[in-house]
C-alpha cells in the first residue's frame, strides 16, 4: 500500500524545478511527474529525488521499477513509524559511458527519525541509464 500522494514534495525541490524562491516544491510538478505520470526522469539526480519520496510514500512498485533488475530485491521493507525529515543532495556527477549506457553518482544524505531517534542515512549511489529510464543499482 501506498500512503496519498502529498501536495508538497518530500524531497524538497529539485533546484531546477520552477518554483519561486521559498516556495515550495508541488509534488505533482516534482517527484510525481516521475513516480505517477510515468514521465522519465531526465537524468540520475532527478531519479535519485523520485525514490527517495517513492521511500517516504512507501511506494515499493516504483522502488523496484527503478532498480537494476540484475540487483532488483525480491521485497522490501519500510520502518513502520519512519518520519523522513528531508533529502540533501551532496554530489551529483556523470560517470560516462559503461558497457554503451551512461553511468553517474549521486551523494547524499537522508535524515529519517524511527522510534524517536533521529538517523542520518548517507550514500553514494551509482545509476545507470538503460532505454532512457535511469535505474539505481547499488551503493558505491
Ligand atoms: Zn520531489
Amino acid at each position: 500500500m501506498t500512503l496519498p500522494a502529498p501536495s508538497v514534495c518530500p524531497c524538497g525541490g529539485s533546484p531546477t524545478a520552477l518554483k519561486a524562491k521559498g516556495a515550495e516544491a508541488i509534488y505533482a510538478h516534482c517527484c510525481g511527474r516521475f513516480i505517477d505520470q510515468g514521465q522519465l526522469p531526465p537524468d540520475a539526480l532527478h531519479l535519485m529525488r523520485s525514490r527517495y519520496t517513492a521511500f517516504v510514500l512507501e511506494n515499493e512498485a516504483y522502488l523496484k521499477h527503478t532498480w537494476q533488475e540484475a540487483v532488483r530485491p525480491q521485497q522490501l521493507e519500510f520502518d513502520t513509524g519512519a518520519k523522513w525529515l528531508g533529502l540533501d543532495i551532496k554530489d551529483f556527477v556523470s560517470t560516462g559511458l559503461q558497457e554503451g549506457h551512461q553511468t553517474a553518482e549521486v551523494e547524499f544524505v537522508a535524515r529519517v527519525r524511527v522510534g524517536g531517534r533521529a538517523n542520518r542515512l548517507h550514500e553514494r549511489s551509482r545509476f545507470v541509464c538503460e532505454d532512457g529510464q535511469w535505474l539505481y543499482v547499488q551503493a558505491v
